[in-house]
């Protein structure tokens, strides 16, 4: 029998009862570690978290939660060759994707860890400037953020272990908001892994981050009136989470990141020999391969200008077919493997649909993959589809095939391509390519509506610019609509979902007293 992991709840280490679930090797079907969170007492490990560390966090000051979490960069830092080994066993990914998730979350911990600084000695923060709200400005109003006394609870995505966890523990641990984290069960090693040595280290207050491997069953139902719940995964998961009672009749505070139908827009009167299409093909087919596109912000729709529909399907097409797909551990493979074979089979079935009203421009199926036995390893090649009338179209602006899988659509002119854009129905990014910046930042501002992240490639940024479906700290994620109406990271802003907004209303006195 393989481990089964330890959960981490109500200050001490504990393992679920029965034999649980098992994990496996996406590219063997090897068992790897089993998890299991049948019979944890959730309602005093959510207690404790909230009571005992929820009080050493909030004696802090911000700069001191800063260092901790500083300290925890340093912990995760030390075994980080552990977590590559994870992800390539676990998630099946080539070296460059699982540095996404590792790495990624690394630079996300420094990055709150330098931020947090700047907030000093303070333990609570002052928003905004007092208003007056009598003729002799005798009575004041004065905005407050105050770190909320509940937990937070993060239910995950099987995508972002590393980074799904500290994307959100970063923020919550420097707004002194103790966490519990449920990682979906296909790749919670890499999570639990990362717990484990964070708590072992002893350097956050005992409580300050719990880690609950396995079913759901019961998170919700101990969830309180001050506890903030964030979500992170399939719309048809995040719909079933609205209606529960916690939610719907405690108003828990929820943030939700659901699925999403992300685009990649070539600007009218962008020539087939500019730098602003090979900028579009380069980044499509990057987004299309990078974790074998099991990114929540990989472009899935590609718009062109109608004339250069057959061009730009040939030429991502012949990137495409340098992609090496197979086990990561062979060193020519470029792409890994999806996370799972149930995974394989809804991406495939996805793909099915899609292609009942496209026609297709690569055909990955064809591709063989290196080093891999096909009935075993949960590999896939990636596809292009196209459909030459974007009104027509339908499926392709509603269903979200979670692989390498993306849409070429033509379009007539620049109205047309942000109406087609918009059947996304709201979206986590969109990215524009072109060399007017003028028109470049007039559609940039027409598409923030229905996105949480707009992002510009010029030729003069075309090296260096973040990535479309790079979730920088510094900038927003999350999206309206489908994507699931939620608000992640964007700096310090990231802080306002663990803290309470309230006006304190008083005397002069009473309110420089609150702001200092
Ligand atoms: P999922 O099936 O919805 O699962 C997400 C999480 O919810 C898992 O931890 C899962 O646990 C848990 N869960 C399942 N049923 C639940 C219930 N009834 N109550 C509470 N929790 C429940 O999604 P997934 O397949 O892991 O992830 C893929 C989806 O996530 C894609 O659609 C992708 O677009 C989206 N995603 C979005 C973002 C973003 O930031 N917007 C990022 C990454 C992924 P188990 O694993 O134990 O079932």
């Amino acid at each position: 029998m393989t481990e089964l992991l330890q959960n981490f709840i109500g200050g001490r280490w504990v393992a679920g009862q029965g034999t649980g679930t098992s994990l496996f090797d996406p590219i063997t079907g090897n068992e790897l570690v089993r998890v299991s969170s049948a019979g944890l007492d959730l309602i005093s490990g959510f207690s404790f978290a909230r009571k005992e560390a929820g009080q050493l966090l909030r004696a802090m000051t911000y700069a001191q939660r800063a260092k901790l979490l500083e300290e925890v960069g340093t912990v995760l830092q030390a075994n980080r060759d552990a977590y590559y080994e994870i992800a390539t066993a676990n998630s099946g990914t080539v070296k460059s994707d699982s540095a996404v998730d590792i790495d990624g979350a690394l630079y996300t911990v420094a990055t709150f860890a330098k931020l947090g600084k700047t907030l000093g000695e303070r333990r609570h923060l002052v928003d905004g400037d007092s208003v007056s709200l009598a003729k002799d400005a005798k009575f004041l109003s004065q905005h407050l953020q105050v770190p909320t006394k509940g937990l937070a609870l993060f239910i995950n995505a099987f995508n972002f272990p590393a980074w799904g966890l500290w994307e959100k523990a970063a923020p919550a641990l420097l707004s002194g908001v103790p966490v519990v984290v449920k990682p979906a069960t296909s790749t919670a090693w890499l999570t639990q892994r990362m717990v484990k040595d964070v708590v072992d280290a002893g350097v956050l207050p005992v409580g300050a981050l719990s880690v609950v491997c396995g079913s759901s069953a019961g998170l919700l139902d101990a969830l309180e009136e001050f506890d903030v719940l964030s979500f992170t995964g399939s719309a048809d998961t995040a719909a079933t989470i609205r209606r529960h009672p916690a939610i719907a009749q405690r108003s828990v505070r929820i943030n939700i990141e659901a699925d999403s139908i992300n685009s990649a827009l070539l600007m009218p009167n962008c020539a087939i020999d500019s730098p602003s299409f090979e900028s579009l093909v380069k980044e499509v087919a990057r987004e299309m391969t990078v974790k074998s596109g099991q990114k929540c912000t990989a472009i899935r729709r590609i718009f062109v200008p109608q004339e250069l529909f057959d061009s730009a399907g040939q030429a991502i097409s012949a990137r495409l077919s340098k992609i090496t797909v197979g086990n990561p551990r062979n060193e020519t493979v470029r792409m890994g493997s999806l996370v799972s074979r149930d995974q394989l089979a809804t991406v495939k079935e996805g793909l099915a649909m899609l292609k009942s009203d496209s026609e297709v421009l690569y055909n990955g199926e064809a591709q063989p993959l290196v080093d891999v036995d096909p009935a075993v390893a949960s590999c896939m090649a990636p596809t292009l589809l196209g459909v030459r009338d974007g009104d027509a179209g339908g499926k392709v602006h509603d269903h979200e095939v979670f692989g390498p899988v993306a849409t070429l659509i033509p379009f007539r002119n620049l109205e047309h391509a942000q109406q087609l854009v918009r059947r996304g129905g709201g979206s986590l990014v969109v990215s524009l390519y072109g060399s007017d910046e003028t028109a470049l930042a007039a559609t940039a501002v027409d598409l923030a509506e229905c996105h949480g992240r707009v992002h510009v490639v010029t030729p003069e940024v075309s090296a260096i610019h973040s990535g479309h479906g790079n979730v920088m700290p510094q900038s927003l994620h999350g999206g309206p609509g489908r994507a699931g109406g939620g608000e992640e990271l964007g700096g310090l802003r990231a802080l306002n979902f663990y803290h309470r907004r309230a006006a304190v209303q008083g005397a002069q006195g009473v309110v420089d007293s609150v702001r200092s």
